[in-house]
């Protein structure tokens, strides 16, 4: 398969200027030590709260008038739904979301204020999905996937030129990874401008399917599970089209989190860095603050370290239930009974 490239990245950014916030990289003292300068990149400042904006805007300008009249539909977790309805109003388009029974209230009502067209159905990101196949046969809706299509990936891309023009020095990328168009985008970018430069992907060890995609050598379903990281739930798809080839080519690694340090991070990162994130966004500074992590991965952490904080939408109870410690942390599967 043929990767996107750094050209596509750029025309991206073109089509996204004036409409997404180009957003700050700030010094995480907290993070940072007489070795190491962490810098977070705070996607949790774009207007609907999640990097999700890129891709959508970026494909929705990509559309012809005759789709823009279709209207357009996706299945979503939440934050690729948000953007693309902001994104689908900006441009007097209409927008339908499908979603599952699992996405948080908080989620769910903010796309409705946005005017977009919602659907709930299934228990999984996989049945949702289901329902956009039925409306882009029977109402030729243009489908808009959250991760794998190529005005996507680029646009996520983005931020992987915003951050290595703002810090060429950098040496290591942490992104948090689920369908893996935030992480091919960004890595294809840094990569094509600095081939030297690491990429670790994040996930929360409660249903990894890419990272059991990986270990399998071709996309595989796994069971989708409660998760304080709660954008990242779905499967890759089995008929995966870019994302997978283009994770496996451009990421060192990959490390599972538990749900425990997610919780630890979201609870440091409002408390040492004043700022709200959502478990999704949590992952990259959660890989920091457990010494055990930092130590296994050694030197390969690099020196200058840019994490994408990639989302701040979380439901304010349980953020809040986090923070105090009060809220249920779920296990992994192999330690549930
Ligand atoms: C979607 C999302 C991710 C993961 O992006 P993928 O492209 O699916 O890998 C990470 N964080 C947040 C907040 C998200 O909404």
């Amino acid at each position: 398969m043929k990767l996107i490239e750094l050209a596509q990245v750029y025309r991206a950014r073109r089509a996204i200027a004036g409409r997404v916030t180009r957003t700050p990289l700030i010094p995480a003292l907290s993070l940072s030590d007489a070795r190491t300068e962490v810098r977070l990149k705070l996607e949790t400042t774009q207007p609907t709260g999640a990097f999700k904006l890129r891709g959508a805007v970026n494909a929705l300008a990509n559309l012809t008038a005759e789709q823009r009249d279709r209207g357009v539909v996706c299945a979503s977790t939440g934050n690729h739904g948000r953007a693309l309805a902001w994104a689908a109003r900006q441009l007097g388009v209409q927008a339908t979301i499908c979603m599952s029974a699992l996405v948080p209230d908080n989620k769910v009502e903010a796309i409705r204020r946005l005017g977009a067209d919602i659907r709930i159905h299934g228990n999984s990101q996989d049945e949702a999905q289901k329902l956009v196949a039925e409306l882009v046969t029977l109402q030729e809706m243009v489908e808009i996937p959250p991760f794998d299509h190529a005005d996507i990936i680029a646009g996520q891309g983005t931020i992987g030129l915003e951050i290595l023009e703002e810090w060429p020095e950098v040496d290591t990328l942490i992104v948090g990874l689920s369908g893996g168009g935030l992480l091919s985008g960004v890595a294809l970018a840094a990569k094509a401008i600095k081939p030297g430069i690491r990429v670790i992907g994040v996930s929360p060890a409660r249903g990894a399917a890419m990272a059991a995609s990986l270990d399998s050598g071709q996309p595989v379903e796994v069971e989708e599970l409660a998760t304080l990281a709660d954008s990242l739930g779905g499967g890759i798809g089995l008929h995966n089209r870019f994302t997978f080839a283009h994770v496996r080519k451009l990421m060192d690694e990959y490390v599972l989190l538990e749900e425990i340090e997610i919780a630890r991070s979201m609870r440091h990162l409002y408390r040492e860095e004043q700022l709200v994130v959502e478990g999704a966004g949590a992952l990259g500074a959660a890989l920091l603050l457990e010494p055990a992590r930092r130590s296994a991965l050694a030197e390969r952490l690099g020196q200058r370290i840019a994490i994408i904080v990639s989302g701040r939408n979380v439901d304010m109870d349980s953020f809040t239930a986090v923070v105090d410690g009060t809220h249920k942390v779920w296990t992994t599967p192999s330690v549930d009974k």
